[in-house]
């Protein structure tokens, strides 16, 4: 899928050279969007008329002897909770209905500065809690390889769109592995960038210091590109770094790359084909010269539950800004008093999950359990960062599953805290901030896994070169 299409790269240098028609290349993109998304649900908006009206643009450009950007004709999804200017923002949630930022995020402002074309909005899990995109209120989405099955989340409905071929590329977020988790369950390309390596300025926050937004693609090539164009310091973001990632400083091979296995991504719970598609991918990488070696990192056992403490903790604080007052929704009480006002917007605008997280939130910081939850969660974060750092002394790269498991039923029941343990595996990143990607290893019963790649801090050249090499190998 996808492997013999032209990389986008590729596409943009066709456009620039007239070889083939902007117009065109968009219009036919666009038509594969109603036939696939009928079934598989993965946009809340499509920009049909805008983006037909900038690849017109590009070509009159490209007419006159202009320069064209590296992204002229490529199709881009962007999550629903990444602002774009005029576009709606919802972020799956009731509450923020009819909201239609005045302003684009720094990524946006980038990727139309390279004439990249974004053509709708992805549907994703309410707010970005969870992993399976059911809990918007707009309807679940559908994995493309499966309609039964779900694509992943919270990032699904991006996911989705780049694995059905509605899209060359998509934006998500990754607060705890929205961005690799659909990426898996869909069979792409997903990174989870550095924290501070992309600008979160004008993405609408769940949990601001764990979250990223990252790219998404069906091929390598295409993954880094998305990503150089993204990532870099924003003075509207003040944890970006000034630390610029090496592009093009790229390692040519894994030959001699030291690659650790880590066992503590293998737990209890993690299904046997999608352990041993992930040996056998290791394997594939040790037969390319990588030298594979197993890495032990403590203390992951507290990675789930201290990321749940302090993601819920800054939900419930950036969650207190919808007030029916400022954006979206707002449920009329008649001559009703501030609080009654206020709690009746976000009792019917809110789903469940959030509720949850919002409450729980509040309690975890609360006088009395502060100490006891929230800051015992951030003393084990700060062990499970030393922990990794330990562990990249001895390995240049680290591996393990992306999901335990292969993607659940849509609709299938399961508790909060099943629910939250097949984050298992990607919390750990977020936690320490490094970077991480999922790339496709297979199927197991024609159901797509994937394999998590980790590298210290402003190391993604690393991730791309060993994700690039499997993805050639004879
Ligand atoms: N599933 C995790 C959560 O619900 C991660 C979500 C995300 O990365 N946005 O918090």
């Amino acid at each position: 899928m996808g492997r013999l299409a032209p990389s986008a790269a590729e596409v943009a240098r066709r456009i620039a050279d007239q070889e083939i028609s902007c117009e065109d290349r968009v219009a036919s993109r666009l038509d594969r969007i109603p036939r696939m998304d009928k079934d598989v649900h993965a946009f809340l908006s499509v920009a049909k008329d805008e983006a037909l009206e900038k690849a017109r643009e590009i070509d009159k450009r490209v007419r006159r002897g202009e320069k064209v950007g590296r992204l002229a004709g490529i199709t881009i999804a962007v999550k629903d909770n990444i602002c774009v200017r005029g576009m709606p923002a919802t972020c799956g949630s009731k509450i923020l209905e009819g909201f239609r930022p005045p302003y684009d995020a720094t990524v946006i402002e980038r990727i139309k500065a390279q004439d990249g074309i974004i053509v709708g909005k992805t549907n994703m899990d309410e707010f970005a809690m969870g992993n399976t995109t059911q809990s918007g209120a707009y309807g679940p989405t559908r994995n493309p390889w499966n309609l039964e099955r779900v694509p992943g989340g919270s990032s699904g409905g991006s996911a989705a769109a780049v694995a059905g071929g509605m899209v060359t590329l998509a934006l998500g977020s990754d607060t705890g592995g929205s961005v690799r988790c659909p990426a898996s369950f869909c069979s792409i390309l997903g990174l989870k960038p550095t924290y501070g390596a992309v600008s979160r300025y004008g993405l609408i926050p769940y949990a601001n210091s764990l979250e990223q937004v990252g790219p998404m693609a069906r091929r390598v090539e295409d993954l880094s590109l998305l990503y150089e164009i993204i990532s870099g310091h924003d003075p509207k973001d003040s944890t970006t770094s000034r630390r610029t990632a090496p592009h093009g400083r790229r390692p040519a091979g894994v030959k001699g790359l030291r690659i650790g296995v880590v066992k503590e991504l293998f737990g209890e719970g993690t299904q046997k084909d999608v352990s041993r598609l992930v040996l056998d991918a290791t394997g594939e990488l040790e037969a390319l010269g990588a030298v594979v070696g197993d890495a032990r990192v403590g203390n992951l056992g507290y990675a789930l539950a201290a990321y749940y403490i302090v993601a819920m903790a800054e939900a419930s604080s950036n969650l207190s800004r919808y007030d029916g007052v400022r954006y979206g929704a707002s449920v009329e009480k008649g001559n009703a008093d501030w609080n009654e006002a206020f709690a009746a917007t976000r009792t019917e605008c809110f789903g469940a999950e959030v509720k949850r997280r919002i409450i729980l939130g509040t309690f975890v910081l609360s006088a009395g359990y502060y100490e006891a939850y929230y800051l015992k969660a951030e003393k084990a974060r700060d062990l499970i960062r030393r922990e990794f750092e330990r562990a990249f002394k001895k390995f240049d790269v680290l591996l393990g599953p992306t999901m335990p498991v292969l993607p659940p039923k849509i609709g299938e029941k399961v508790t909060p805290l099943e629910d939250y343990m097949i984050d298992v595996n990607t919390v750990p990143a977020n936690l320490a901030g490094f970077p991480a990607l999922s790339l496709p290893v297979g199927f197991a019963e024609g159901l797509p896994v994937g394999m998590q790649l980790m590298a210290p801090h402003f190391e993604e050249e690393r991730l791309f070169t060993v994700a690039a090499s499997y993805e050639v190998r004879a």
